[in-house]
Order: structure tokens, then C-alpha cells, then sequence
């Protein structure tokens, strides 16, 4: 699913429809300017599993409003975590970047960008904030700061770019069936399964 590390991101791309995905590498920062404001950002509740393969996979979990309640990773005992998806221009992208891509993360990342709007007044559009990571897996953490005092609106290349990706579908939900032979293998089938 990853295309390979550049600079102090990975972008990944999800095969469903190519949307440019960052990710922050383990103990480094990416600058951010997030492109709209953080009430506007969209979320779900999601699993990652290990996929018989050994394969970590993003799965949106079957069981939350607009699913279709027979979630089988809730069943076999995984358990789902709330996550925000927003869109971001990369301010420091390396040549072979993506200059603007999704970037998803959770409550941590979200209560401290909720934080800056609050210290600035001004929602998280209104200027670049970085993105540090320090640690990596369970222990990651995340920290977001702005790096100037002021607040300033994204240019017309931002705005440009911004309109380039939606999030509309970016949490597309598969079905029971697809989840189970994507983590299982195809050839396994419910009666196989450890439960
Ligand atoms: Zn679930």
C-alpha cells in the first residue's frame, strides 16, 4: 500500500481511489496547512487489523451510524478507534511529494488542533501548524504547533490545491463479506473463522 518514505513523510495510496494519504515518520515533523477548519473535517470509527498476509489495513467499522451494524473485526474482538480525516497542503514537500494529501489521525492529534483554535481564536485554515511525532506504534505521540504568531489566509495556489481532493468518499465502507475475505484470506470462509 505505501509507496516507499520520502523527506519526513510517506504518502500511500489507497487502491479505491488514489487519494494521496500522508504519513508522518517516527520522530520527525511535517508542516501542515490544514484546509478547512476543523469542525469541516470528516470521521469514523475504524479498525485496523493484521490482514492474513501480515498486512496492517484500514477498515471503517460496520457498526456506527450509516453502517451496517454486523461488523465482523467488533465480533472477533478488535477494537474500533475514532479517526478525523482532513485535507493538507505538505509546506515542505520533498520533489517527488504530493503537495496536498489526506492526513487522518485521532483524538490526540484532534484535541491540540482544537486547542490552537481556541488559543488563536481563528480556525486551523488560518495558518500552518507543525506536526511532530516522536516514539513510534503504540507509544507515538503527536505534537501540533503553530509556527508563526499570526494568522494568515492560504493563497489562491492553496485554495487551488485544497479543491483538488475530496474527502467525500474517503471512508467507503465494504461489506462484511469483503472485510472477512480481505483479513481472512479468500479461501476461508465464516465457519473457518477462530470464534
Ligand atoms: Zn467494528
Amino acid at each position: 500500500m505505501s509507496v516507499g518514505y520520502k523527506g519526513d513523510s510517506v504518502f500511500s495510496t489507497p487502491s479505491a481511489d488514489f487519494t494521496p494519504v500522508l504519513k508522518i515518520k517516527d520522530n520527525s515533523s511535517v508542516v501542515l496547512r490544514f484546509t478547512t477548519p476543523l469542525s469541516d473535517f470528516t470521521g469514523a470509527l475504524v479498525h485496523y487489523p493484521k490482514t492474513h498476509e501480515g498486512k496492517t489495513r484500514m477498515y471503517v467499522c460496520l457498526n456506527q451510524r450509516g453502517g451496517t451494524n454486523d461488523c465482523p473485526l467488533c465480533e472477533m474482538g478488535d477494537k474500533q478507534k475514532p479517526q478525523v480525516a482532513a485535507v493538507v497542503i505538505n509546506r515542505e514537500p520533498e520533489s517527488l511529494d504530493a503537495e496536498v494529501a489526506v492526513f487522518t489521525f485521532g483524538k490526540m492529534v484532534a484535541d491540540q488542533l482544537r486547542g490552537l483554535e481556541e488559543d488563536y481564536d481563528s480556525s486551523v485554515d488560518n495558518y500552518d501548524v507543525k506536526i511532530s511525532t516522536k516514539g513510534s506504534m503504540l507509544t507515538k505521540k503527536y505534537t501540533a504547533i503553530t509556527m508563526a504568531k499570526y494568522t494568515y489566509p492560504m493563497s489562491e495556489k492553496d485554495i487551488e490545491l485544497a479543491s483538488s481532493i475530496s474527502l467525500d468518499n474517503f471512508y467507503t465502507l465494504k461489506t462484511r463479506q469483503q472485510i472477512l475475505d480481505e483479513v481472512n484470506g479468500v479461501q476461508a470462509d465464516i465457519g473457518s473463522l477462530p470464534f
